[in-house]
């Protein structure tokens, strides 16, 4: 199983740096699984649209007439969607995209996009009828398990306003934990993120705040410091210490706060590889582009 990383920047794309900005570039999350004859997404950030242009062109190198995708969905929140309601992959007839998320995220969409919705227009111009590539949407309960192809995929209701539901999918003995967003409920390890990632070899998360922002003791770049409680993100320490619990070899932290330099980021990477010491997983953080094979 291959995991490329399109997306790993939390709440707002940045895809272009200010000249002379310490910024990072940045689309929001959207991560691929690849296996022989299955391509599974996991969330349609802007990195959905970067994911697009590596499909079309595999399209094209293959003389491909058409390609199924298999798209999970954490939630509906705007940066976790956006690149699906602009990427044009969603409007290509040649593309088969079987969408799979909870009720309350489906429910969401269909507010947004069903035409015979009240709401529908509101916010965009076009709608489902539009886009082409949306054949099937599917409804998972939160901890129920189904099947893609060969792999198992398990889920697990996650703590963040509105819901967001996390994913285990297990290929051949290995197993990838993709879990955000999600808040923890109180300091130190969240036993049930540890329980559904016991053993797992890749977890996947987001730390966005380090425990000192989310008191509201640090600032993030040149905001001022406030209490993060109740936005539905967990501490970077906080994941380090779930995964070590779970017995994770690597954890990958992802949704990067927007508004963190570049440096402060690579130096947090550093501390938090520390943290989790010798016992611990080997602790990155994600970075956009990043390919890694499991098994
Ligand atoms: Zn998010
Ligand atoms: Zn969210």
């Amino acid at each position: 199983m291959l995991a490329r990383f399109w997306g790993v920047t939390g709440t707002v794309s940045l895809p272009t740096p200010a000249t002379g900005s310490s910024m990072p570039a940045g689309n929001t999350t959207c991560l691929g699984l690849e296996w022989p004859g299955r391509t599974v997404v996991y969330d349609a950030g802007t990195g959905f649209i970067r994911f697009g242009e590596y499909l079309l062109d595999l399209m094209a190198q293959g003389h491909e007439e058409s390609r199924s995708i298999d798209l999970i969905m954490s939630h509906c929140h705007l940066d976790h969607i956006n690149g699906l309601l602009f990427s044009p992959l969603t409007y290509d007839k040649r593309v088969r995209i079987t969408l799979r998320a909870c009720p309350a995220t489906l429910s969401a969409l269909h507010k947004l996009l069903d035409p015979s919705s009240s709401s529908c227009r509101t916010f965009l111009p076009s709608t489902f009828p539009d886009m082409v590539a949306i054949k099937e949407m599917v409804t998972v309960e939160p901890g129920s398990s189904f099947n893609l192809g060969d792999a198992r995929v398990e889920t697990m209701a996650l703590r963040h306003p509105g819901g967001s539901l996390g994913f285990r999918v297990s290929l051949g003995g290995v197993s990838m934990v993709l879990a955000s967003d999600n808040e923890h409920p109180g300091p130190g390890v969240d036993p049930a993120l540890a329980r559904f990632s016991e053993g797992a070899q890749v977890l996947y998360t987001e730390g966005q705040y380090t425990r000192r922002e989310y008191d509201g003791l640090d600032a993030i770049g040149n905001g001022l410091p406030m209490p993060r409680k109740g936005w539905g993100h967990s501490t970077m320490e906080d994941c380090v210490a779930t995964a070590t619990a779970a017995g994770c070899q690597r954890l990958f932290l992802g949704h990067h706060d927007p508004l963190r330099p570049l440096d402060k980021l690579e130096a947090l990477g550093i501390a938090m590889k520390d943290l989790a010491g010798r016992n611990g997983p080997l602790v990155e953080m994600a970075r956009e582009g990043q390919a890694i094979h499991l098994g």
